[in-house]
């Protein structure tokens, strides 16, 4: 018997601590701990809809806030900073977990952290619907300062007038809340010097019919005189548009004044000489999400000639990630285009070929451009059970696992020396590959179970197998516990064996804040499921020289 092999700290089970900077994975097992800055970045990427395996979405919301929470603590400024560049990169499919945080932010104890998250707010809410997300999150940190009360009327009184036009007649109210309400808590005295936006701000507050001269009886009886503002041209049109009952009219209306689906009524939204007017100046993410509902109506159609814009649109990448089309955007509408019916209600329609073929190929495109790095690399996949459960980004039926396979299939498409696999307590082939449509691809994946997590396999698969691997890539949600050796061992032991410098990539796919890399291994990086940028930053991850530990 060899005593050393019970007691050696270059083996170690995964339900034993390997390393005393390790912590418990919600699975048992011990794992490493991303530092404040990462579980920032992976709850503003994946946000935490649907909860996982192990946590309720409750659970984990509670969690991912104590999580910004601690790296407000740590560096407010920079963590205030990496919540607005993140919400303005397009990198995270969606801006709620962004929002949320700078709700956190702006009801941080430090005056100076307030401050600069307060300032954040015009970076973070672009739109009246995040405006409004955001005052709703606010109100459960805070209350209605003047620090708030003047961050929010700074939303206003940034915009020109024509803009602040545009936001209030598209998004008319969201979460409870309306221009009108947020406009009564707000500091607005920035907004009410200009014209323009007086004007503005009287349609908001009085409707149209409140527009010109007035007299107000104030509560003391004395009188008030307002004087008068004319309606802006484009929301005399917009009013018009409110009231159109024939298509007609609502076509030359959109035609000269560029109106969206929003400001539409709801019943001329079923005519497709409506659409057809609408669709030149749509913006992209309104494109995408309204394929169904124009298919539907018989708008697009084979060969027709809104098919024929929207497939040229989704082929052009620059239009892509100007207009931040994030991929997951076009991975869910691949989705549900394909299935020809909602999730809910009962639109249903015959998906058009080209479309399907058009997304499949705008998914890849929606990703930041990546050099192939020429790398031996092996895409590992955690099919175990627990990546089964929740959903990436509440888009329905996409589970970590599934998001996994189609997330992986970015570097297969331009790297010509990979493989794929899969492990759950054991290595598995996975018949998947770049060739293959994404929705096949999801499909494959789907109910896969893989049963427990060793996510040590892929290294212990590579030397078994005597593959060459320069990169593991590996999908998980670093729940793993169920392996007698620690992943980062495993690569050790590889390492070692076969002389290779090889480099671990993690890639987490749900917002906790464990992680199977050793930070200290510069050989050894987190990266985050659907980051739209995750993909080329592991190519230059790839590519990068570095000696590891
Ligand atoms: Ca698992």
């Amino acid at each position: 018997m060899r005593y050393a092999n019970h007691f050696s700290t270059l083996v170690t089970p995964q339900n034993e601590r390997a390393d005393s900077r390790q912590v418990q994975n919600s699975a048992g097992g011990f794992t490493f701990e991303l530092t404040p800055q990462k579980r920032l970045e992976r709850f503003l990427i994946l946000g935490c809809e649907g909860g996982t395996y192990y946590a309720s979405e409750r659970k984990l919301t509670k969690e991912n806030a104590g999580g910004v929470t601690a790296s407000l603590n740590q560096d407010g400024a920079a963590a205030v900073e990496a919540i607005a560049a993140l919400s303005e990169s397009g990198r995270a499919p969606k801006n709620d977990p962004s929002i949320f945080a700078l709700a956190i932010a702006c009801g941080h104890s430090d005056p100076a952290v307030r401050r600069a998250a307060e300032a954040a707010v015009p970076r973070v809410c672009r739109t009246g619907t995040h405006l409004f997300q955001f005052v709703s999150a606010v109100e459960n940190f805070r209350g209605w300062g003047r620090g708030l009360k003047k961050a929010v009327g700074g939303w206003y009184s940034s915009k020109t007038a024509d803009d602040l036009a545009y936001q209030v007649a598209k998004y008319q109210q969201r979460e409870g809340w309306s221009h009108r309400d947020v406009l009564r808590k707000a500091h607005i005295d920035g907004l009410l010097a200009d014209p323009g936006h007086r004007a503005v701000y009287r349609y908001v507050v009085s409707g149209a019919d409140g527009m010109g001269e007035r007299e107000v009886k104030r509560k003391t009886g004395a009188t008030s005189h307002f004087s008068g503002q004319e309606l802006p041209e484009y929301l005399e049109a917009f009013e018009k548009l409110k009231r159109a009952t024939a298509a007609g009219e609502a076509v030359s209306l959109i035609g000269a004044y560029n109106f969206t689906h929003e400001m539409v009524p709801s019943a001329l939204l079923k005519s497709p000489e409506v659409w057809e007017a609408l669709l030149p100046r749509m913006p992209m993410t309104a494109m995408i999400r309204s394929l169904a509902r124009m298919t539907a109506i018989g708008l697009v159609k084979p060969l027709s000639s809104a098919r024929g814009t929207i497939v040229e649109r989704l082929g052009d990448a620059e239009r892509l990630k100007k207009a931040r089309v994030h991929p997951i955007q076009v991975l869910s509408a691949l989705l549900t285009y394909r299935q020809g019916h909602g999730e809910k209600g009962s639109l249903s329609w015959s998906p058009v070929q080209q479309i399907v073929d058009a997304l499949d190929g705008a998914f890849y495109s929606a990703f930041d451009a990546i050099e192939p790095t020429g790398k031996r690399t092996l895409l590992a996949i955690d099919v175990s059970g627990s990546m089964q459960s929740g959903v990436i980004s509440g888009v329905p039926g996409l589970t970590p696992q599934v998001g996994a396979a189609a997330m992986a299939m970015v570097t297969a498409r331009v790297e010509k020396n990979y493989h794929v696999m899969a492990f759950g307590h054991q290595p598995r082939d996975l018949p998947i590959s770049p060739r293959m449509r994404l929705d096949e691809v999801c499909r494959v994946l789907a109910g896969w179970d893989g049963g427990r997590t060793d996510c040590a396999l892929p290294m212990i698969y590579a030397g078994q197998n005597k593959l060459s691997v320069d990169v593991f890539q590996v999908y998980t949600d670093n729940e793993t516990w169920a392996g007698h050796i620690h992943p980062h061992q495993a690569l050790r032991v590889y390492r070692n064996g076969t002389g290779i410098a090889s480099k671990l990539a993690v890639v987490g796919m749900t917002s906790t804040g464990f992680t199977i890399a050793d930070p200290r291994d510069p050989g050894q990086l987190d990266f985050v499921g659907f980051d739209a940028a995750a993909p080329s930053v592991m190519a230059d991850f790839a590519r990068g020289d570095l000696t590891p530990a």
